[in-house]
């Protein structure tokens, strides 16, 4: 059910029997509102609770950043610069300068910077991994890429790495950093002070690039490349 309490702003509402109070949500990937109510909440009450929350509800949405549909013009980030979708004479996707020339004819060429991006994170990454590992003296076993909002990376219990194909957007170095920290939990499998440690000597220090997946993080995830 929807609540039109404002009038640009539409808010889902869940009634729920196990909730005990009003819950307000606004999701990081498209800015949709939900609420969840118990289910004796009155209409009434819901709509006080929602006109309270007004502000804070345009604070949060005004913190997600807008999607970004790729095709030809747009500008992306790349390994820490920018480039450029090109309409070009090319047969296949071809990485030029500060541009990413797709056939002209394409007709989907979101979808093309998509593919040969991940193409493009799959090759580092699994030459990162290799680095770090041999390093740690551990062997790799599986490598596998997602698209994933929660996390840049993890480490299974078995050994299986997993990356977002999203870091090739960030600096290298926080690719690095990225990888360097799943291939360390290959040793230890939390995040004690000894896995800092080894975190530190595999690839030294990485406040910086820390600090920039916190902060730089979720923008990566505003370009939409399959529409
Ligand atoms: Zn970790």
């Amino acid at each position: 059910m929807n609540l039109q309490i404002f009038p640009d702003i539409e808010v889902y509402l869940r009634r729920s029997g196990r909730a005990r109070q009003l819950t307000l949500r606004v999701s990081s990937l498209d800015g949709k509102v939900s609420l969840t109510a118990p289910n004796h909440a009155k209409t009434h009450q819901i709509k006080e609770f929602l006109r309270g929350k007004e502000n804070w509800l345009r604070e949060k949405r005004s913190q997600i950043p807008e999607s970004v549909f790729v095709t030809f013009g747009t500008r992306l980030p790349f390994m820490g610069g920018d480039i450029t979708v090109c309409g070009s004479s090319v047969r296949k996707v071809t990485l030029s300068k500060d541009k990413i020339l797709i056939p002209e004819h394409s007709k989907r060429p979101g979808a093309q910077v998509g593919v040969f991006l991940k193409q493009y994170a799959r090759h580092l990454l699994e030459k990162k991994a290799a680095h770090y590992a041999e390093k740690l003296g551990k062997p790799l076993s599986k490598l596998s890429l997602r698209d994933t909002r929660s996390r840049w990376g993890s480490c299974s219990d078995r050994g299986a790495l997993m990356f977002s194909w999203r870091l090739i957007m960030a600096p290298v170095e926080v690719l690095e950093y990225v990888v360097a920290h799943e291939v360390a939990h290959l040793k230890h499998m939390n995040h004690s002070d000894q896995f800092w440690t080894e975190v530190k000597t595999l690839y030294g220090d990485y406040k910086f690039e820390r600090h920039w997946l916190r902060e730089n993080g979720s923008s990566l995830h505003q370009f939409q490349f399959y529409h």
